[in-house]
């Protein structure tokens, strides 16, 4: 299936987020106390202040999306992140993302589908043969689906979602950005609205 399998927790974040970046931002202009926080960390924002909300993180767990898509988000750098391991878990039986474009193509479904099973085939019986979990999974798909915890700070999400909601991403990781944004934004839009026609954007086309 395609991106409908994607599957995002917000697990764990910082408690209050945006007071936790306006009390670091006010440390630095010797004004801690602000009864306004959210005016607050608006501007400093905007003004690309952004190291204050560095003090601020959130704890993802993304289950239904594809190794291509999860190679892609690795390369973030300023992140931590725990993902199922094809050295440690056997992938006899794995599950599969397909994209929209091959799903909607009747033929290309067809052969799409076809190697899918020809893979789990030749993996299990590599494995039969007494192939190493860690050697066998070189014939896994891009396809294959995995599990993955990540964990962001705000800034560094700020960057994720810059490049990953924009026109020019992978759809996969495009929709996932755009289901992560939601969530933050739900606990925190001060840090993030700034972002929100991307991710509106995002979800359309
Ligand atoms: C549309 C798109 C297409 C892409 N295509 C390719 C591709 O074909 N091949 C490919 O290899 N990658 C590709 N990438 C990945 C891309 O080059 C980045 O590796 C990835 O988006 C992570 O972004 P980042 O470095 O900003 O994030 P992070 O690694 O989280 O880094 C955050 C920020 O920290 C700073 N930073 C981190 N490390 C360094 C450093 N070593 N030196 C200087 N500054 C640093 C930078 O300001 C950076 O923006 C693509 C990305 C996108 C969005």
């Amino acid at each position: 299936m395609s991106g409908d399998r994607i599957n995002v927790e917000l697990v764990r974040y910082t408690p209050e987020p945006v007071e936790t970046a306006g009390r670091a931002a006010g440390i630095c202009w010797d004004k801690e106390e602000k009864e306004e926080y959210g005016a607050f960390i608006r501007r400093v924002v905007k003004k690309g202040h952004e190291s204050v909300i560095e003090h601020v993180s959130f704890t993802f767990r993304i289950e239904g999306v594809s190794r291509a898509l999860t190679h892609q988000l690795v390369r973030h750098r300023i992140a931590s992140y725990s993902q199922r391991s094809q050295r440690y878990v056997d992938e006899g039986e794995f599950e599969y993302v397909t994209p929209p474009n091959v799903e909607e193509n009747e033929e290309a479904r067809k052969l799409f589908v076809d190697f899918m099973e020809e893979s789990k085939e030749l993996y299990d019986r590599l494995r039969g043969m007494g192939i190493r979990k860690q050697d066998a999974r070189f014939v896994l798909p891009n396809a294959c689906e995995s599990k993955i915890i990540v964990t962001m700070n705000a800034r560094s999400l700020r960057n994720f979602f810059s490049l990953r909601m924009a026109r020019g991403a992978q759809w996969e990781i495009r929709e996932l950005a755009a289901r992560m944004f939601d969530l933050v934004h739900d606990v925190a839009p001060e840090l993030f609205e700034d972002l929100k026609e991307a991710a509106d954007l995002a979800r359309k086309d």
